[in-house]
């Protein structure tokens, strides 16, 4: 008989879930509060404020869950180089050609990456069920897993959370997390850009936060802004034409002229679950793991928990085998504290301006700079390792 998979979350993380196991024969499910229409998405013109940096690991697996095609067909933005500095100081710049391939990886909307995955629903009998109210309760039973909502209950042979950070699965079954929220929020400004297509992602860091410039499919790009709540709840306030001017008083390397579309501003937390199972419940995404989005490395490594997932499960009797799940958790844990740690390690370190930490970074940039193997290294890792 086929296992019977429920997914909780159709975010971009869970939708990739759903589909890398009903390749692999699993009947599933996905609860979604917010469904989306796929082809309204993918063939719209309206433009996602969201952008995710969607490195050469995520590519290959969209690629074999047949999204990445309508995702090359839609908007997107592959980038060759990627820089990070400090004003008056080194520069570290990585490029496409020292790991000789022809991109480093896309600028893509969350909504596109979202749809291209949903639009794969239909083919692989993935049903959607849209619950309105919140569920109550999670019964874990020898051989079934049981979903409870006040009004009807969903049984399944495994149930996935990929409800994101604030995941209701992950405190229903009593997974506690450890991590903080930053002093810091970031905005995330839209703009229509008057140059040709970018191929450059920057970040410049500054004593009030980093800042970075995402090219986008032209004629659009998104800034980045890190900085104070207040700051940026004031920036809120501004009119697109005073946005326009505090912007400029900021980013001085912008590559042309530009208008202000929208601007969102996200809080920032990192959040790490105890447990990436428990009993038949295992937990994906953001709702295992929320990462400071500076490296923009979140859903990267979201994709790496279904592929691991994917490889832990392919080929089992039963789904929701304890070991397997545990072997999920040994694979991923390691890898997604460690990329958590790297962004603490450059937001806090970068994020001052003590007078021998200046001159400390300086050299540090520098030296990487010029670090040959061990600098390709790195860039084969941010790439995301092998794929
Ligand atoms: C400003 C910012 C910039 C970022 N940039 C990048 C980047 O460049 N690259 C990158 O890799 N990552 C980036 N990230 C991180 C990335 O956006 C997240 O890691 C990613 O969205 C997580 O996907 P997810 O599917 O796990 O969770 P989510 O995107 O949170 O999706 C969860 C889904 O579950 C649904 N849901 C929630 N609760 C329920 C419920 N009870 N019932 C039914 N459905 C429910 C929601 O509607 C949603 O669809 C960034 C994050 C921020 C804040």
């Amino acid at each position: 008989m086929k296992n019977n998979v429920l997914i909780v979350g159709g975010g971009m993380v869970g939708a990739a879930a759903a589909v890398e196991l009903a390749r692999q024969g699993c009947q599933v499910t996905i609860i979604e509060n917010n469904p989306i229409e796929a082809s309204a998405i993918l063939g719209g013109d309206q433009v996602d404020i969201r952008v995710s940096a969607i490195n050469r690991f995520s590519e290959a697996l969209l690629d074999k869950l047949g999204a990445m095609p309508l995702i090359r067909a839609s908007r997107h933005a592959p980038y060759h180089q990627l820089e990070a500095y400090e004003q008056n100081s080194e520069h570290l710049l990585f490029d496409k050609d020292e790991v000789s391939a022809s991109h480093l990886g896309h600028l893509v909307e969350n909504n596109i990456i979202q749809a291209a995955l949903w639009a794969q629903f239909e083919a692989h009998m993935i049903n959607v069920v849209k619950v309105s109210d919140a569920p109550i309760a999670v019964e874990q039973h020898l051989s079934s897993i049981e979903l409870v909502y006040p009004e009807q209950r969903f049984s399944a042979d495994l149930l996935i959370a990929a409800d994101g950070g604030r995941s209701q699965l992950r405190s229903l079954s009593g997974i506690g997390v450890t991590g903080w929220q930053y002093q810091q929020h970031c905005m995330g400004i839209l703009i229509k850009l008057d140059a040709p297509q970018q191929v450059k992602t920057w970040q410049e860091f500054k004593p009030t936060g980093p800042i970075a410039f995402l090219p986008m499919q032209a004629p659009y790009a998104n800034l980045i802004w890190y900085h104070h709540s207040s700051e940026l709840k004031r920036l809120q306030g501004l009119s697109k034409a005073e946005l326009k001017e505090a912007v400029l008083e900021h980013f001085f390397e912008l590559p042309g002229d530009f208008e202000i579309e929208h601007s969102a501003v996200f809080p920032l937390a990192r959040q790490h679950a105890n447990q990436y199972s428990i009993g038949r419940l295992v937990l994906v995404g953001d709702a295992a793991h929320t990462i400071n989005p500076l490296a923009g490395q979140g859903v990267n490594l979201g994709f790496k928990d279904v592929a691991a997932l994917g490889g832990c499960l392919l080929g089992c009797d039963d789904v929701g085998e304890l070991a397997r799940l545990h072997q999920y958790e040994k694979m991923r844990r390691k890898d997604n504290l460690l990329m958590m740690s790297m962004m603490d390690a450059c937001y806090f370190g970068f994020s001052n301006e003590l007078k021998p930490l200046k001159s400390l970074r300086s050299l540090a940039l520098k030296l990487a700079n010029n670090a040959g193997p061990l600098k390709r290294e790195v860039l084969k890792h941010a790439m995301g390792g092998s794929f």
